[in-house]
């Protein structure tokens, strides 16, 4: 065993065969159905009001169903064939759980005049959609072959995923504000009618330019300026290059990174079609640069950010820190000097020699408040 595998590997191996493999697919399929199960009782404190009202109630009972199939077989299956227990029977457990709470027919529970709520629904239906599109595709077409699915550090990472989802309500409404709040006085009705009478492809367009172009700007700041690098540094501490690491983002950067490129695309006033269009695009490929797959898309790869192109921004290599900030258009940083792109080639390792930066994500959290004698950059 490798020292990239976690510790869920720990004791009895990892290899087909020895339960490892069924009893992680349980568990996963299990927490799914058991958290599919509270978001039927509890709609209005688990679920996202905007898209309450649009879910097919007989596919998701459908999901939670065979969700809970496959973990009940799976998870018999691996407490049959492993000696140590442990994820067979917490599979066993979830799946119990979510089977005496009422399982894929449970009640829907009454929608109460609860204002707050956490976006669990968000958060299992994009890792769900996530894992289903990128796993196979890192598998099928890894860049680097021995890198587990599991690896080093993972949890960090997915936990960082659940809670930027489950905190959706937080996040979004502090991603508008400073738009909303601060710039509401620069919003010019002509303009914004000149922008919408447009076709919706080149407003996709437009906003692309435009939010990668404010990207930049942000994110070549939170690089530059130091208290922000600390921030910034959480991301960069990832050793590792899959789809889970990009979701390894400070609260803070997060926030800020957002709500500041949304500024522009609000005073602008693009159609919400178009700007929806945007968020399911910039949702799929920023996730997709950090993926851990061989692709290189040799006749796009000068004009849209491939996963070999922002590899290098993670890159441990000398002359490729501080290069590549842009998210889509690799033309802004060779506009602006900090293109990094030698022909072909990947980067060695990831991450930064000598972070700092702890693991765990509540420790990550706290880690850019702490005082410090030093700032290293
Ligand atoms: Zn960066
Ligand atoms: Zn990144």
């Amino acid at each position: 065993m490798t020292d990239h595998v976690s510790a869920l590997g720990r004791g009895a191996g990892t290899r087909f065969g020895s339960g490892w493999i069924s009893g992680v697919l349980a568990v996963v399929l299990g927490a799914l159905a058991y958290g599919g199960v509270l978001c039927l009782l509890f709609p209005s404190w688990l679920t996202t009001p905007d898209a309450r009202a649009h879910y097919p109630l007989d596919v998701v009972r459908f999901l939670i169903y065979a969700c809970l199939v496959a973990s009940f077989v799976l998870g018999t299956l691996s407490v049959l064939l492993r000696r140590s227990k442990t994820l067979g029977i917490t599979a066993l457990a979830l799946t119990t759980a979510a089977t005496l709470l009422g399982g894929s027919s449970a009640r829907v529970g009454t929608l109460g005049g609860t204002r707050a709520y956490v976006g669990l629904d968000w958060f299992l239906l994009n890792v769900l959609l996530l894992a289903l599109i990128f796993i196979p595709m890192e598998r099928l077409f890894a860049r680097l072959t021995t890198q587990p699915i599991f690896r080093r550090a993972w949890q960090t990472d997915l936990t960082h995923f659940a809670i930027s989802h489950l905190l959706v309500q937080v996040t979004v409404l502090l991603t508008l504000a400073p738009a909303t709040v601060l710039f509401a006085w620069a919003a010019r009705p002509g303009l914004q009618g000149a922008i919408q009478i447009q076709p919706l492809l080149l407003q996709f367009v437009e906003i692309v330019v435009v939010a990668d172009l404010s990207e930049y700007v942000v994110h070549r700041a939170f690089h530059r300026i130091p208290w922000l690098w600390r921030f910034h540094q959480v991301h960069h501490s990832a050793e590792a290059m899959d789809w889970l690491a990009s979701a390894r983002l400070h609260l803070v950067d997060i926030v800020v990174t957002r709500g500041l490129s949304f500024v522009p695309l609000f005073i602008l006033g693009f159609s919400p079609p178009a700007l929806y269009a945007y968020l399911i695009f910039v949702s799929f490929h920023a996730v997709f640069i950090h993926a851990n797959v061989r692709f290189r898309f040799r006749p796009i790869e000068q004009l849209v950010v491939t996963p070999r192109f922002h590899h290098w921004h993670h890159a441990v290599e000398p002359e490729a820190v501080d290069t590549n900030f842009a998210i889509h258009l690799p033309i802004i940083d060779r506009l602006f000097g900090t293109c990094y792109f030698p022909d072909g080639r990947w980067p060695s390792a990831y991450g930064l020699a000598g972070s700092p930066v702890p693991d765990g994500w509540l420790r990550q959290l706290g880690w850019p408040f702490r005082r410090v004698r030093a700032v290293v950059h």
